[in-house]
């Protein structure tokens, strides 16, 4: 037998690591301005501790575009590095400098917002640029490096002049991507993935207007000047304490993320958690809306203030992926399959917290304000409702808050319901029957013959209401649903004594012959004796169960919920 170890080469492995780290090539800009952010942030945290001895400032990232050499360059004013950090950062590819950082001042930075982990951000350069060039100078004091690589193994490195501290990156912009030479494609992109950053980013200039002085002449014109144009906000809403921001603030953040949706949120949820995982964010409950835009904002997944991705998959529960909003945290893997985060440990308890955040939210805003909780029923109730079907936890909670409103605009919690229909509602098992009306006007004749009874009639009209039915029927031994259309009705309406028709016999028997004629006997029944609650010659009812079975096929079936078979009825 013989052993040996695989031989690797840089020669094989490079090019893979070019061109399959990553699926979308834009994310080179993502990466190379949150390397530009850490060096920042690291240069920021060892001043702040005493062991850089160098001025802070105010510093920025700068991305400049330089159209005529086809190159990208981006600046920061960071920690640099020295010659002998490129030859370790650098060119040991897959060492993460970042990792080594927070490991090297594991108590002290661990709230410092340093990104990188993978030590392979920076060669996501190479998916764009042909050549990568690296301008240095660390702020310890040595002289200026200058790197160069064409993507082969082979590299330069040589003393460069540059005197402030800080790094330069230049790509080198491949023929076949010459589309991020544009200015409008860059601002997309900084957009998109770093419009949250803490490190303020700068991107062009822009014209600024300089108000005119209070009591200026008439003729006096306001002056402009050119102002660095800064992309990005480094203090999103989510990063503050909940006590220091408004309502008002909150809606502003919500304009922030979707400038597109003119529709102010209901309510928010700002998260925020530190053990056993480190998550921060804001969701909002949007106004349903017919807009479409509203379905386009999504809820966004940061990871330090970076944006990863805007499908949230497995890490919200899926009852809540409706809602908008940021959630934040490092804890999440990135660019892993879905599937190993559905496994991951970690990603379960973060859906779990925000199920239990968003329940917390729910009932507080229930007890504090019934009257107005009430009003956001109507735009809430879809979302709750898919909750308690697909999500046991929530289920379990929202006996406090889920309401149950009747076709006059009274609402019920699921106990106040019992109570109140307990005296009258009551079929021959002794069980109690909620009557529902799921169309209002479709219904409107039923529905006043179960009021005039004194019965309470509730609006179920979600498109998934059979199903939450069925749920509430299979965990409330007592409690049975009929719709007030159904045959089941007349178990506690119509088997009542001096029920006088207008009609004689005869004109009766016609009646109910021409009547089954058009409607197949097999799935209703007609009944001609009229109520004295109403002016209704006749009633047609249709069993409840065969309604429901169409329901449910038409909805999905049971199996869409896991739900269990029809009770006996
Ligand atoms: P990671 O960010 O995961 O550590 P990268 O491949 O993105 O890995 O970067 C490798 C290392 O190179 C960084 O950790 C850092 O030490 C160094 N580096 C990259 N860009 C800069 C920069 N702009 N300023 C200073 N150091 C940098
Ligand atoms: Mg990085």
């Amino acid at each position: 037998m013989t052993t040996g170890k695989i031989n690797v080469s840089v020669e094989n492995i490079f090019p893979l690591i070019k061109k399959f780290l990553y699926s979308d090539h834009e994310i080179f800009l993502r990466e190379l301005v949150s390397n530009a952010t850490d060096a920042t942030l690291k240069l920021k945290h060892l001043t702040n501790i005493g062991e850089a001895k160098v001025e802070y400032g105010n510093p920025i990232i700068e991305i400049k575009i330089d159209k005529e050499n086809k190159r990208i360059h981006i600046i920061d004013q960071g920690i640099g590095m020295t010659a002998d950090e490129v030859e370790k950062y650098i060119n040991q590819v897959a060492f993460s400098g970042a990792e080594e950082f927070l490991e090297k001042y594991k108590d002290s930075a661990k709230d410092s917002g340093i990104i990188g982990h993978f030590g392979l951000g920076f060669y996501s350069a190479f998916m764009v640029a042909n050549k990568v060039e690296i301008i240095t100078k660390s702020f310890k004091d040595e002289p200026a490096v200058h790197w160069t690589c064409d993507g082969s193994p082979e590299f330069t490195l040589v003393p460069h002049s540059k005197t402030e501290r800080g790094t330069e990156i230049i790509l080198n912009i491949a023929e076949d991507s010459l589309e991020f030479l544009e200015d409008y494609k860059i601002r997309e992109l900084l957009t998109k993935y770093n419009k949250f950053m803490p490190v303020p980013i700068k991107f062009g200039t822009r014209t600024e207007t300089i108000p005119v002085p209070e009591g200026a002449a008439e003729d006096v014109k306001p002056e402009t000047k050119e102002v660095d144009n800064i992309i990005n906000n480094p203090n999103p809403a989510w990063t503050k304490q909940p006590s220091d921001l408004t309502d008002e603030d909150y809606k502003n953040f919500y304009r922030e993320l979707y400038p597109m949706n003119f529709e102010d949120p209901l309510f928010n949820i700002h998260l925020n958690v530190d053990y056993p995982f480190n998550l921060t964010g804001i969701l909002y409950f949007p106004k349903l809306s017919s807009d479409l835009q509203i379905q386009k904002d999504k809820i966004q997944l940061y990871q330090n203030q970076v944006f990863v991705t805007d499908n949230v998959e497995g890490i919200v529960p899926e009852f809540l992926m409706m809602l908008k909003g940021v959630v934040d945290s490092p804890d999440i893997p990135l660019n892993v399959s879905r599937s190993y985060l559905q496994a991951d440990g970690n990603v379960k308890k973060i859906s779990n917290y925000i199920t239990r955040k968003v329940s917390d939210k729910l009932k507080s805003l229930f007890n504090e304000n019934r009257e107005d909780f009430e009003k956001k029923w109507n735009d809430i109730k879809i979302v709750l409702e898919y909750g308690m079907l697909s999500e046991p936890k929530f289920y379990e909670k929202a006996g406090d808050f889920v309401l149950y409103p009747t076709t006059d605009e009274k609402y019920f919690t699921l106990s106040e319901l019992k109570e109140a229909i307990a005296p009258i509602q009551t079929d021959k098992n002794g069980k109690l029957v909620v009557l529902y009306a799921s169309n209002k006007d479709a219904q409107h004749s039923y529905i006043d013959i179960a009021k005039a009874k004194g019965y309470q009639v509730l609006l179920l009209d979600s498109p998934i209401v059979s199903h939450l039915i069925q749920k509430l029927e299979a965990d409330n031994e007592n409690l049975v649903f009929s719709r007030v259309d159904a045959d089941h009705i007349d178990k506690l309406i119509q088997k009542e004594e001096n029920q006088i028709s207008k009609l004689s016999d005869e004109e009766k028997e016609k009646l109910k012959v021409s009547i089954e004629a058009v409607v197949p006997k097999e799935n209703y029944t007609v009944q001609m004796e009229a109520l004295d609650s109403t002016s209704a010659p006749f009633i047609i009812t249709q069993p409840e169960f065969m309604r429901r079975m169409k329901e449910m096929s038409a909805t999905g079936g049971g199996g869409m919920f896991g739900m269990g078979n029809f009770p006996d009825m």
